[in-house]
């Protein structure tokens, strides 16, 4: 959508001045209203038992990181890389949520040593985890990703549970919560993420439901009370301007009393509600600033700037996916409808189609929005276009630098410097002197 009347104030004062001292293209991120939006987030569950756990993977820069620890955030991390970075912010134990899946051995081992709050996707890993308890890492807090089969609303765009490779199945829960027993766990919490960027919040609402559902029925079945429910990231913003804003006032009150309702009938308490939202937090805070290098005029009109789609994924990965472009400095006059686009040899290396927007020349700046969360961090380096630097914007007005652009040598091409290594070469197959299978493999390995 078109950036909010805030961060518009905020980024025209420097915006000038930072394209000239920092070149383009660059991520901007703006503190104050990523701050703000955290606060509100607080806020609006101020009275449950609550917390936030960052989705790190949305936007995994520490700089970014300490604003989400100033205010309490926890941090949900899907691999090492992301549970070691949220350490560098002070993250301790239980700041961390691991929701990871198809989890390897190792990577339990790693998180469990972390103290991380494990999230299990499925029967496979729990019996991991098993060996790990055998072998003396006890776990007291446990997390079961459940899949609950049946789609929370239409319309969602994680498509049916039942297609998703992601949870528990539902019919096989009562299993996993006695396992788990098993292994000592004496704090249970459930999570459920079945909707990715929804507009509305009857399909968070319904994945609660479900959630208490299965808290009830575990309670009947195993006499095990969940503490927690933790219901995933989803919340979605308005990337176009026609998109009505997700409602999170009227998600907090529907929440708080489907929650107090059921501890009531339950006589127990409140269990903790987390999220683990990423889009929502820093989504509209960040844009993709990039200048102009070609208008080209083929069947349809271009313009071709110096970002692509190595800096921001989303519009080429899914279809459908919407990112308003606006001209800062260009006086408003005729317009043209265009296809903004980047360089790389892919056909949907574009940020826009058929956008209305004024008469581009070379070296015009265009702002590309929303690009806070899921931006930068699904960058890559495919035709050897490197990631860009990313910038925060701070309250006080600085601008700083919180991540370089990727350089050739020091970074694109610094993994083809290794020392030697290989193995020898192998008779040919067809020679006349081939030898057994069994002495061939010995020969390799002596
Ligand atoms: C991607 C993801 C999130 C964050 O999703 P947003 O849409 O950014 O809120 C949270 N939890 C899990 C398990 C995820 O895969």
């Amino acid at each position: 959508m078109p950036m909010s009347e805030a961060f518009s104030r905020r980024l025209r004062p420097v915006l000038r001045d930072a394209v000239e001292h920092f070149g383009t293209p660059f991520h901007l991120y703006d503190e104050q209203g990523i701050s703000d939006t955290c606060a509100y987030f607080n806020e609006t569950f101020a009275g449950l038992p609550f917390r936030e756990y960052f989705a790190v993977k949305a936007l995994p820069n520490p700089s970014i990181l300490e604003i989400m620890r100033s205010h309490g955030f926890g941090f949900d991390c899907s691999s090492l890389p992301e549970i070691d970075l949220a350490g560098r912010v002070g993250a301790r134990a239980h700041d961390v949520f691991f929701t990871s899946n198809n989890t390897s051995r190792e990577e339990l081992a790693a998180a469990a040593g972390r103290s991380a709050l494990i999230n299990i996707d499925d029967l496979a890993v729990l019996e991991k985890l098993a060996d790990l308890v055998d072998g003396d890492h006890p776990v007291d807090t446990l997390s079961l990703r459940v899949n609950p089969g049946e789609a929370p609303s239409e319309n969602v765009f994680l498509g049916s549970p039942q297609d998703a490779k992601f949870g528990i199945p539902t019919h096989r829960l009562t299993e996993a919560v006695i396992r788990a027993g098993e292994l000592g766990v004496q704090h249970l919490g459930l999570h459920m993420m079945v909707a990715s960027n929804v507009l509305r919040v009857a399909p968070i609402v319904r994945t609660l439901d479900i959630l208490l559902r299965h808290a009830t029925m575990i309670r009947e079945r195993t006499g095990v009370t969940v503490e927690f429910l933790n219901l995933g990231g989803g919340i979605g913003i308005p990337y176009r301007p026609e998109d009505p804003p997700f409602d999170l006032a009227a998600l907090g009150r529907e929440l708080r009393t489907a929650l107090t309702g059921w501890a009531r009938a339950q006589r127990t308490e409140i269990p903790r509600l987390c999220f683990e939202s990423g889009r929502y937090i820093t989504g509209p805070h960040g844009v993709l600033v990039t200048r102009v290098v070609n208008r080209m005029s083929k069947w349809r009109e271009y313009v071709g700037v110096d970002a692509s789609m190595s800096s921001l994924m989303r519009p080429g990965l899914y279809a459908g996916a919407y990112h308003h472009i606006s001209a800062p400095w260009v006086p408003d006059g005729p317009s043209r409808t265009v296809d903004v686009v980047g360089s790389l040899c892919e056909n949907n290396d574009r940020f826009g189609t058929d956008r209305e927007l004024p008469e581009l020349t070379e070296g015009d700046t265009l702002l590309i929005h929303d690009t806070g969360a899921h931006g930068h961090a699904m960058g890559f380096t495919y035709n050897g276009r490197l990631r860009p630097k990313e910038l925060l914007l701070r309250s006080d007005g600085s601008v700083q630098l919180i991540r370089r652009a990727e350089e050739q040598e020091r970074d694109h091409f610094s993994t083809l410097v290794f020392p030697p290594d290989g193995l020898p070469a192998r008779p040919h197959p067809h020679s006349h002197h081939r030898r057994a299978a069994g002495s061939l493999h010995e020969a390799t390995l002596r």
